[in-house]
Parts: structure tokens; sequence; C-alpha cells
């Protein structure tokens, strides 16, 4: 970290915190060379994209959203929580792989659709209902045929 009054490299941290609920660190940085005092906050790498709703508003990612959404589909389902929450993380983990900072909901819907195929048809049916608003029966029809094939494997 450079020191911002004489561009110096080396610096001494001399306090360090938590804040934003532990989400950054605060260091209280001093200049070895000019002996200014400045304040860092660094944050953690692996940020979560920010979601682009369809009306084209920006809200942070919402895991808590996330996980209750897919309780709702996975309500009564003989799926265990463990298995939701190693869901939502492969899917936390695939948004941060795209490298977006910002991602359009659809994509957030489709990783949602694709671990709920995995864990659990009817979940998967229920979510995909809701979440493409199946124009007609014929629509939703089509979509259970598609899972067939899988299900007598
Ligand atoms: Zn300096």
């Amino acid at each position: 970290m450079h020191c911002p009054f004489c561009a110096e490299t080396d610096t001494k941290v001399i306090d360090s915190r938590l804040v934003a609920e532990g989400d950054q660190v605060r260091r209280r940085r001093e200049c070895l060379s000019c002996h200014e005092r400045f304040t860092t906050y660094e944050i953690a790498e692996l940020l979560m994209p920010r979601i682009i709703k369809s009306d084209g508003s920006r809200v942070p990612f919402d895991e808590h959203k996330l996980r209750a959404g897919m309780q709702k589909s996975l309500e009564k389902r003989p799926v265990s929580m463990e298995d939701i929450e190693s869901a939502l993380t492969h899917i936390k983990h695939n948004l941060q792989a795209t490298g977006e900072r910002e991602l359009s909901s659809r994509v957030i819907g489709e990783q949602v659709m694709e671990q709920l195929r995995k864990l659990d048809k009817v979940a998967y049916v229920r979510f995909a209902s809701v979440y493409r608003d199946f124009k007609d029966l014929d629509e939703f029809r089509a979509e259970i045929d598609r899972l067939q094939p899988e299900q007598d494997k």
C-alpha cells in the first residue's frame, strides 16, 4: 500500500479492526518515510455480483432470500438442509466464477433451477412454474415431459 502523501511503499499498520459486520478490515497506517497517517479499508476479494432486476434496478445479492425461495420450493420434500446449503454454495461459487460485477436476475434463476433439478424434480417444477411463468398448460406439460427420461434412469 503506497503512502498517499509521498508514495513510499513501506507503511506500518498501527491499528486494525473489523467493520461492516466483519466484511471489511479498517487499518490505520503510518508511512515510514514521511510519518503521515492514513486509513485503508480492505475487503475480501470474492464479492458477490450485484443483481440486475428485470426493471433495470440493481440490488445486492441476497443469500437469505435465495435460501428462502429454494426452501419454499422444497417444502415437504425429502431433501436435507445440508443438501440445500450445498446447492447454495454451488450457486454462489458459479456466480462468483463468472467474474462479473453485475448479473441479471435471470442468471440466478437459471442457476437455482439447475440445482433444484438435481435435488428434487417436484421442487424443480414448482420453482420453474412460478419462475418461468408458464403461459399455458401445454408449456408446463412439455417441461414435465422433458423430465421423464431422466426419472427412468
Ligand atoms: Zn509518506
